[in-house]
Formats: C-alpha cells, structure tokens, sequence
C-alpha cells in the first residue's frame, strides 16, 4: 500500500475533503512512431493491460508480457515494461527499496542502450518512485535532467507524462502555477493525439488541472473543469476517474460549507467507486460523508456512515483511513458528551495516525483534537494539543518551506557555536590566568602577613633586649650612683651626697641643722699596732655605732680617711651638746673587738648649727661653717682628745668675727667673741678577753 500517498487523501477529516491520488496514466503509446525501439505488437498488449494509473487491469496478462522480455526485445518497449514492473513493485508490493534498486538498473540500461525516449522513461519513473514515497525534494532535484531529455525525446505518450509527473511533483512543492504550466502542457500533448485513450488522458490531466484551481482557490473555474470532465467521462463511458472526479467536486462545493449538494456529491462518489472497485474512493467518500454529516450535526447518520467506513478499512486492511474514521467517530462521541470514550478513540486514532501522517497532515489531526479537548473543558490537553500542532507546524515550515533558509541557519549555528567554543576556551584561560593571579596575590599577603608577624616578633624581641638592656643599665647607673654617693669600705654615704644634700635642702624658717665632724684620735697607731685591716674594721665599726645613734633623718658620712660627718636636718640646737656627748660614748664606751683583740678607740669633733648665728648663707655658707666646726676639731685635739667643742654663736658683730672665724678660731674664742661649748667623752675602756 501506497500510504504517502493515502494520506493525502485523508487528510482534513472532519472538515471533510481530499480529493484524489495523482495516478499518472501512463499506460497507452501514442503515436508509436519509433519502431526501431519498440516492438509493437507488445506495446499493444501492454496498453491493453494497464488501465487508470499503474495498476494491471489483469495481473496474470502482466506477468506474462513480463515474463517474455528478454535481450532482444526493443529496448524502448524493454524499459516501458519494467518501468510498471518497477511501481507495481512500489505500489502494490510496497517494496520500495527494491524498486529504487531496480529503477538504479533501469537508468544505467537505459544510459547505455536507450535514446532519448527511454533514458526519459526510466529518469522519470525514479522521480515517480520519490513522489510517491513522499520525497518530493529528492524528485524535484531530478526534474532539470528530466527536461533535458524532454527536449530531445519525441514519444508523445512519454512526453505526457513526463509533463504530467513534472506538475504533480511541483504541486507537491506548493508551485501551483508552474504546476498548471506543465499540465496544461501535458493536455497539449494529447490533443496531438486521436486514439481510445485519449479521452482517458485527457480526463485524468483534467483532474489534475481542476485540482490545481482549487488549490489556487479559483473554485468556479475548478468546478466548471470537474463538471465538464463528469459529464465527458459519463458520454465517453469511461468511469474509472468518476470516483475521483466527484470527489473533487464535493471538495470544490464543500469549500462554501456543508450542504445537502455536497452530501448527494459524496454519495455520487462513493457509488461510482463501488461500481468500479475503487478501494481508496470507497473509504474517503465515506469519510467525507461522515464529515460533512458532523458538521452538519447530523451525528447519528454521521455515526452510520463512518462506522460503515471504518468496517470496509478493516476489511481492506487500510490502517490508515481506519484511524481517521475512528478519530471522526471519537469526535461525534465528545459531541454527544461521552467525552471520556470520545477522546479516549480518538487520542489512540492519532497514535495510530501518527505512525502514517506527515507532519502536515498530523498537525491537521491536531487541530480537531485540540477542539474535541475545548468541547470536553479540557483546556490543559488543548493547550497542549495546540503546541504540539504548533511545533509540528513550525518543524515543517522550517523543513519544507524555509529549507535554504534552515541550512542557513544550521550553519550559522555551527559557526556561532565554533565561535562559542573559542570564547568560553579563552574566557577559560582568562579565568585560569585570574585564578592565577589570586593565589599568586593570595601567596604575597600570606608572605606579607609571615614578614610582618617576623618583624612584630623581631620588634617585640628587640624591645624586649633593649628593656632588659635598659634595666640593666638603670641598675648600673643606679649602682655608679650609688658607688658615687656611697664609701666602698662602710657603706656610708660620701662627701658627694652631703653637697648634694645641702644643695636640695630647703629650710623652712626657723629650721636649724647642724653638722658634727669626728675625726678617730691617733688612728695611724693603730692601724701601725693592729693592722691596716683591724683599722679598716674599726672604721666599720664605728660607722655602724653612728649610724646606730643618729636618727633616720641624720646623714652619716665617711668624709676622709679616719674623718667622719654627721648631717643633723631639722635639729634643736639646745640638744647638740647631749647628742655630742652620746656620740663619744658610743665610740669610746665600748672597744672594738678585731680578732679577739680588744681596740681602744676615741674621737675628737667639733660641730657648728646651720645657719649659723642667724647669718645668711650669702655670709657664710656651709662650707665656710664646716671649716669652722673643723677649726674647733683641732682645737680639741690639742686641748687632749676624746672631746667635742661646739661653736654655739657670737657674741660680737659678725664683721668683726668674719676674719678669726675664716682662720683663727682659737683667737676668737680666747678674744671671746664667739660663744663654745665642750663635751667629754668617756674615758677608754679596754676589755679584757
Ligand atoms: P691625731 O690623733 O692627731 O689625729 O693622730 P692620727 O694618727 O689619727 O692622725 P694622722 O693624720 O697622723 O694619721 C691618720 C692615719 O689614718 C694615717 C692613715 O694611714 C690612716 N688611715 C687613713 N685612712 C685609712 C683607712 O682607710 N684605713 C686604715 N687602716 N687607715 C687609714
Ligand atoms: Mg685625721
Ligand atoms: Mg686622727
């Protein structure tokens, strides 16, 4: 079975249509004016044996014509007769594949023995061979040899029906006009043309010409052609386009919508198929009854009539029109509101219809499905109808219709994406190379971080070794400072400290101080006696017993060798003599044991109050008093030893003193200008062992 070709005819259902296959009639010679290529007696017998379109009137006669070919048969009438051995092998066996191989064959054959006409034949028989299985790009593309040989071939019987072929297979690419140019060519040709099979011809172009108007939209000039070639056909009694013929006309009539015309012209064309055992009229004219019913809401007789249709589908095997009568009846059951059922038959219709239609004609079968999915208030699976319908519409606009246009665009697709490609590679690199350049910058703020903390720690360390260091150094200084300020033998504080001392102090008013200089009585002896050591233990000694009898407030100095001074701050001067006299008990009362050896010991003082005798420091300052407290020292060195004289005051003008003061203490006292006291010390005691 030839479904591409079935197809068309069912195409539009519901709203009823189709009008019929394009047969080409190819099955009678003209003018057999080429007897060297054919033989004649065969060709007679062959048009004979083929009727309306590729289908032997009388299989067994064909295979015998068939059979009785062999080398010598004239090539022309050769290739005429394998070219229907070749389509029935299509159209009735529906072995394509062979046949292409077969037509393969037949064209080299023909290339190489044939003229003109029968290279033509076999050529053209290939672009049928693609017509018919729906590969109209593959047979358009033959067409411009097909013309090169149309120019030189001269068989009129194959020159219609080059022409013929030709103009179906440009109607099949929607050329419409240049379709009818070639069909109105091919009606030419037969109009050369006087035999029996001429009215057939010219019948079958008429068809195809009506066809071609009513693709054109020009309907009264389609059904004025139709009209005509009915009534020719029906005075000729040649009945065997009549099914097709009014299929057209029901076609052309329907396009002013449903009517009772268009029914009668539906039955007409169910009858006559009937008559001359025309399957495939037998199931459309059904169809397009039952559709123009349905539209008509006559749904019960619309029912009738389909199920009629799809029984005699069933019958003849057609799957096919069985599908779309099903899809049809589906459709009368959602109008009768057994929505369920209805699309239930009629979404299994389209799976099956799926598996035959083209694209455009499945997206037909969408189009009523979608409108059974609005009648059930199934707005979802419309939608969803509607966008496959869409889809399938736009995938053949872009395949048939824009096809330079989508190969185009494929390879400006191929290109953008090539260049895609090298844009994401290159922003892949720019990225590696910015991932690059993060870690490489993350690496150096680490570094910088590490360094900093180094630097930090080293700082802190340095800080730390220079604190140390400066501690050290304090406590060094510290240490000089003392050193300086401190005698190395008895710990006592230095003449230094004592300037320092008397250069911070401020006396309050009234404030007195004093100082008391003891030197130790013939210390050489006993440093010569006992030692320089046991002299330098008495001197520890007694700077220990001094510092023992002053207060805290009083400064005990080493002030020479043997030569102690105390610093009394804030003193009452009333209280001097006792203190003096205290002083020398401590050294003498006692002796100072060195060695187990007892070492008697005695001091001489003299001491002065500060200021003195109510005088200035501008008249005499500390220095010039301690030279006087140092004049009454010797004083009491000569006058026996072990004793303190004490410079108390003066008794006359201090002018008249300042000379004898600075230098002959002795004259001033014996001139009693100044006023002294002195102190005893104890005598000295030895102990014995
Ligand atoms: P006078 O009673 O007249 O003061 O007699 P003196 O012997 O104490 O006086 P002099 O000035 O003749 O002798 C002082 C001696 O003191 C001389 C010196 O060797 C001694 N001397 C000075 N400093 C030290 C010392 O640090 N240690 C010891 N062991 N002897 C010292
Ligand atoms: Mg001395
Ligand atoms: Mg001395």
């Amino acid at each position: 079975m030839n479904t591409g070709n079935l197809q068309r005819f069912f195409l539009c259902l519901i709203i009823l249509i189709s009008y019929s296959s394009a047969h080409a009639d190819t099955n009678s010679a003209l003018n057999d004016n080429f007897v060297a290529e054919l033989d004649p007696a065969l060709e007679r017998r062959l048009d004979d044996v083929l009727d309306v379109g590729f289908y032997p009137r009388d299989q067994q006669a064909f295979q015998q014509i068939l059979q009785e070919l062999d080398e010598n048969t004239p090539i022309a009438t050769r290739i005429r007769a394998e070219s229907y051995r070749i389509l029935d092998m299509a159209l009735r066996k529906d072995n394509f594949e062979l046949a292409f191989s077969q037509s393969e064959e037949l064209i080299n054959l023909a290339k190489a023995q044939a003229p003109a006409n029968g290279q033509l034949e076999a050529l053209a028989i290939r672009a049928e061979l693609f017509l018919r299985s729906s590969d109209t790009a593959e047979a358009l593309r033959l067409v411009p040899d097909i013309e090169v040989l149309m120019e030189q071939a001269r068989n009129p019987r194959i020159l219609f029906y080059a022409n013929h072929l030709i103009g179906r297979i440009l109607r099949e690419s929607s050329q419409y006009e240049s379709a009818l140019e070639y069909l109105f060519t091919a009606h030419d040709v037969i109009s050369k043309t006087d035999d029996l099979n001429t009215q057939r011809r010219r019948q079958f172009v008429n068809l195809h010409i009506g066809r071609l108007h009513s693709d054109l939209e020009n309907n009264s000039a389609a059904l004025s052609l139709t009209e005509q070639t009915i009534k020719e056909s029906l005075e000729y009694g040649l009945h065997s386009r009549l099914p097709d013929l009014y299929l057209l006309k029901g076609y052309i009539l329907g396009q002013e919508g449903p009517s009772q015309e268009v029914l009668d012209t539906y039955a007409e064309a169910t009858a006559w198929a009937e008559e001359v055992n025309d399957d495939r009229v037998r199931l459309i004219g059904r169809n397009n009854t039952g559709s123009v019913l349905i539209l008509m809401d006559r749904l019960s007789e619309a029912s009738m009539v389909l199920t009629e249709g799809q029984q005699l589908a069933r019958e003849l095997n057609r799957a096919l029109p069985r599908a779309i009568m099903e899809f049809n009846l589906g459709y009368i059951e959602v109008r009768r509101g057994n929505e369920v059922e209805g699309l239930a038959a009629m979404e299994a219709a389209v799976e099956d219809i799926r598996n035959y239609s083209r694209d455009a004609e499945l997206a037909h079968v969408l189009s009523h499905l979608a409108d059974a999915y609005e009648i059930a208030e199934d707005y979802q699976q419309q939608a969803q109808t509607l966008i496959e319908q869409q889809s399938l519409r736009n995938a053949i606009f872009r395949s048939e219709r824009d096809q330079a246009i989508s190969e185009l665009q494929i390879r400006y697709e191929a290109e953008e994406q090539k260049q895609q490609i090298l844009l994401l590679e290159q922003r892949g690199e720019l990225q590696t190379r910015l991932l690059e350049n993060k870690q490489l910058q993350q690496r150096v703020v680490v570094l910088f971080i590490i360094v900093v903390i180094m630097a930090l720690c080293l700082v802190y360390i340095a800080y730390r070794a220079a604190r140390k260091t400066n501690q050290k150094l304090n406590e060094a200084n510290e240490k000089l400072q003392d050193q300086s300020l401190k005698d190395p033998l008895t710990g006592l504080q230095n003449r230094r400290s004592l300037q320092q001392a008397l250069t911070e102090r401020k006396r309050l008013p009234g404030e007195q101080d004093a100082l008391l200089l003891l030197d130790i009585d013939l210390f050489k002896q006993i440093n010569d006696r006992e030692g320089h050591a046991a002299g330098d233990a008495v001197l520890v000694e007694l700077a220990a017993r001094l510092t023992k009898t002053s207060r805290g407030t009083d400064m005990v100095i080493r002030w020479g060798g043997e030569e102690f001074l105390i610093y009394l701050r804030g003193t009452n001067c009333e209280a001097l003599p006792e203190f003096a006299r205290r002083v020398l008990d401590i050294i003498a009362s006692e002796p100072i044991i060195y060695q187990q050896r007892e070492i008697k010991v005695s001091a001489t003082g003299g001491f002065i109050t500060l200021p003195f005798a109510g005088l200035d420091e501008t008249e005499l300052d500390w220095e010039r008093a301690l030279q006087i407290a140092d004049m009454s020292l010797y004083i009491g060195k000569s006058q026996g030893r072990n004793q303190i004289t004490g410079v108390l005051g003066i008794n006359v003008p201090y002018a008249q003193v300042r000379e004898a003061l600075a230098s002959d203490l002795a004259k001033a006292i014996s001139n009693n200008w100044v006023e002294i006291t002195t102190i005893k010390g104890p005598p000295k005691k030895a102990k014995k062992s």
